[in-house]
């Protein structure tokens, strides 16, 4: 019986800004800011957040002038603060006329997302999509030819529909609007080749917010096309719903070997952060065994023999900071995402857990003598007790993490050590 994902689906590879996307390359994550794009500061402000948390790549809308005159003005306020993630612009209705009207944003761009649905009507949907294709070859930009169900070329849908009621035994509604989806995106990017854009520079998106819907389009579309894919459910909603829909549909994708890159749609909530969308989609990746990105804490679940919240606070306290030590960790210490730390509420399964991982802690339970044995490697090291079993147990990550993956060539002021408790 076959263990692990299956061989990753062969594609072409595109670069956006830099960075590889399909034709074998690393996974690649992405996300979308939700500032109106014409405030700078505040796009900026997001976008550095989204890339600090990992986003390898960033989309913002253009859909008005005034955004489309600040896209240059984001991408030099980044470099200044020395942040090169590429920009992907979506657009919508207006592109043709944004692309032409403004050719520092088209230049600013690492790549456009065209919705082939989404791009004018009758006569004028060719001639305009035509126009943005032309952008993408005069300016040298890679593009994301992204259909949406909810925005589906109307004339396309209508006509599929038409052709199949003829039918002496049509099919179901819904199989002919994923048939659409599917010659959409084909269609579109087979015209954009024949408007001189290189196949190389072509990505296929086909997103709907149904998951069935969404791995039977993927499929179909794996199947028919060699473009890297990019996935993401649409409009996946909020919280843990929207994060089980994700990843219940991404899963199954990922582990058939079919995606380039991803995106998790999630609703913020009021005030909620935008990059939990990054740290779900990396988590993705990572628990499944693609890509690793952050040292991940296992922890129990807890239950009626650990009353305490001590362990819950001490792998919440652990993970967050394993993931903000990343940006220094990264450049440091090469393979520190690989480290898997342990933090367990009591005996039962605490020694065997911690044993597991890089390093673990195995608190005690209600009842149980207060001392906290730490693992590292395998081996019981140390018996921590008392007030400080935290800090003493985050001091011995850290230097678990210098030890094993590296000493820093030299302390910055913004170093490991300068940001240790
Ligand atoms: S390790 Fe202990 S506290 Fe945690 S779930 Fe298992 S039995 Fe409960």
């Amino acid at each position: 019986m076959r263990f692990g994902p299956a061989a990753r689906r062969k594609t072409r590879r595109a670069t956006v800004g830099g960075v590889a996307v399909g034709g074998g390359a690393p996974i690649v994550v992405q996300s979308m800011t939700n500032t109106d794009t014409a405030d700078v500061a505040g796009t900026v402000s997001q976008v550095l957040a989204l890339a600090a948390a990992g986003s390898e790549i960033v989309r913002v809308t253009v859909n008005t002038l005034e955004a489309a005159r600040a896209v240059p003005a984001i991408r030099d306020r980044l470099a200044t603060k020395g942040c090169s993630v590429p920009l992907v612009g979506d657009f919508h209705y207006n592109g043709h006329k944004l692309l032409a009207q403004v050719p520092e944003c088209a230049t600013a761009l690492a790549k456009y997302r065209i919705n082939p649905g989404n791009v004018g009507q009758g006569r004028k949907r060719d001639e305009q999509f035509a126009q943005m294709i032309e952008a993408a070859c005069r300016y040298d930009k890679p593009v994301r030819i992204g259909v949406n169900w909810g925005s589906l070329d109307p004339a396309l849908a209508r006509q599929m529909m038409d052709d199949n009621a003829r039918l002496a035994e049509p099919r179901e509604a819904a199989e002919v609007t994923r048939e659409a989806l599917i010659v959409s995106a084909l269609d579109s990017a087979k015209r954009a080749v024949e408007w001189g854009l290189s196949a190389d520079a072509i990505l296929l998106s086909a997103k709907v917010s149904n998951v069935q819907e969404l791995i039977a389009v993927y499929r179909e579309l794996a199947q028919r096309s060699d473009y890297p894919l990019h996935l993401g459910l649409t409009e996946a909603g909020m919280g843990s719903k929207a994060i089980v829909a994700s990843t219940a549909a991404l899963a199954i994708l990922l582990q058939e070997g079919i995606g380039d890159t991803i995106r998790i749609s999630l609703t913020p909530e009021p005030g909620g952060d935008r990059t939990r969308e990054v740290i779900v989609a990396q988590e993705i990746l990572q628990t499944m065994g693609l890509r690793a990105f952050t040292p991940l804490v296992t922890a129990c679940p807890g239950c009626g023999r650990t009353s305490s919240t001590f362990f819950q606070e001490l792998a919440d306290r652990i993970q967050t900071y394993l993931r903000a030590q990343m940006p220094v960790w990264r450049e440091h210490y090469p393979g520190v995402e690989n480290m898997q730390v342990a933090v367990m509420g009591c005996v039962v399964n605490g020694p065997g857990e911690s044993k597991h991982a890089n390093i673990g802690i195995s608190l005690p339970g209600s009842g149980e003598n207060p001392v906290a044995p730490v693992f590292v490697d395998g081996e019981k090291t140390v018996t921590l007790k008392g007030d400080r079993i935290a800090e003493e147990f985050q001091a011995m990550v850290d230097t678990y993490v210098r030890s094993h993956y590296g000493r820093p060539a030299q302390h910055t002021a913004d170093s490991v050590q300068d940001q240790r408790p």
